[in-house]
């Protein structure tokens, strides 16, 4: 039966390979690279690829690549990962932290470069030995925290022929050797809001003379996500979280402006198209009250990770075979936003979450300067992804006689 046969095959791949792909990921942590600046990355995923006999194809930009394993006239099945790092401080003492200032592999995306890699060497010993039943789309995605990189990959062809796209993102509240799935929407939408104020500003001894623009910003600060909060439907989960603020640059002087910027994050389709308008009636009235000019950039983000039932249950099943029983664990719908919602609203697909957290241990957040991840972890996330992208060409591949019956 190839489920039990799978498992075998991983686990005398992973005794060869686990430690050198652990390494691996240690080196893309030290040398994080920001979103569409991903070439150190990037060839270093091509090497690997290249000297395992595959055929990499870089996307224009230089960041970012695209590959296929196996052929033929069989189904294909895409994985993804994201390759990208953040614009924030490492914080952490390991000896393999950030070798650059202000950037951090803080959203796990060096995992799931890492998790790919693996899976992609896997697959292509199975297809060397005749055990592909299609062909598996490798895609190495840059610039997911942009984002945007999912569009550019679409842009460049990355889901022609494509049946089905599977994805895992780090979760560090789940243990390692877990999996965390959900049906329908995983993710939410998130899009982004810039407040910049303008005043003309004066002294501070005469607040009433002028405009009090730093006093009118702390105002909007508030104000905004407190209405919002009473004139949309709280199942929507409508949230405006402020991220950076700044104005003024002397202690006895009013600026004349000021700039905040935030996210709008929202588990609901219409409440998010409603947002915009809400947002600009109500920074207006607050701001007309204090005598300040208001203006507004609102850029929309990404829509929720729908996760298609078909797929989640392939990749569900998939990650119970690889990883035993109980492995399979139900998650929430979470205020995060992930652009690879951009895939799934033009293929069938599941996003799923991995587990990071060491039993017992600390439990992390990510987009934080502190966070890392139990390197077992990775060997779980090659486990997982190999059996997704075979259990979904086995269930819908030419190969009449592989079975696909579950292990005990
Ligand atoms: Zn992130
Ligand atoms: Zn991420």
């Amino acid at each position: 039966m190839r489920g039990r046969e799978l498992r075998g095959e991983l686990d005398a791949f992973l005794a060869e390979t686990e430690q050198d792909l652990v390494a691996f990921r240690r080196d893309l942590h030290m040398h994080p690279e920001l979103a569409f600046a991903e070439y150190r990355t990037t060839q270093r995923i091509a090497e690997r690829l290249t000297a395992a006999g595959l055929a990499p194809s870089v996307l224009p930009r230089g960041t970012g690549l695209i590959c296929d394993v196996g052929s033929g006239d069989g189904p294909t099945v895409a994985l993804r990962a994201d390759i990208d790092a953040l614009p924030l401080q490492d914080e952490k003492d390991a000896p393999y932290h950030s070798t650059v200032e202000g950037a951090c592999h803080a959203c796990g995306h060096d995992v799931h470069t890492t998790v790919l890699l693996g899976t992609s060497l896997f697959l292509a010993q199975q297809a060397a030995a005749g055990l592909l039943p299609g062909r598996v789309r490798l895609i190495f995605q840059p610039a997911e925290e942009l984002p945007g990189g999912a569009l550019e990959v679409m842009a460049q062809g990355g889901l022609k022929d494509v049946d089905r796209i599977f994805g895992l993102h780090c979760d560090p509240r789940v243990d390692v050797g877990q999996v965390g799935i959900r049906p329908g929407p995983i993710t939410s939408a998130c899009d982004k809001l810039v407040v910049r104020v303008s005043g003309p500003g004066g002294h501070t001894a005469r607040p009433h003379l002028t405009a009090d623009l730093v006093f009118a910003l702390a105002k909007i600060l508030t104000e905004l996500p407190a209405a919002l909060s009473r004139r949309i439907d709280p199942r929507s989960s409508l949230s405006l979280v402020w991220g950076k603020v700044e104005a003024g640059t002397a202690a006895n002087a009013i600026p004349d402006a000021g700039v905040a910027a935030g996210t709008v994050r929202c588990l609901d389709e219409d409440a998010w198209h409603a947002a915009p308008d809400l947002i600009k009636s109500l920074l207006e009235s607050v701001a007309s009250a204090y005598g300040v000019e208001a203006t507004m950039d609102y850029t929309r983000g990404v829509p929720p990770v729908v996760n298609d039932e078909v797929s989640t249950e392939m990749l569900a099943e998939a990650a119970e075979r690889a990883l035993g029983a109980g492995a399979v664990v139900p998650t929430q719908q979470s205020l995060g936003g992930e652009d690879f919602a951009w895939y799934l609203e033009s293929i069938p697909g599941a996003f799923a979450r991995l587990g990071t957290r060491s039993p017992g241990g600390v439990t992390y957040d990510i987009h934080q300067g502190t966070f890392d991840v139990d390197e077992k972890a990775i060997a779980m996330g090659v486990r997982v992804m190999a059996a997704t992208a075979l259990t979904a060409l086995w269930e819908v591949g030419p190969l009449d006689s592989v079975t696909t019956t579950a292990m005990a």
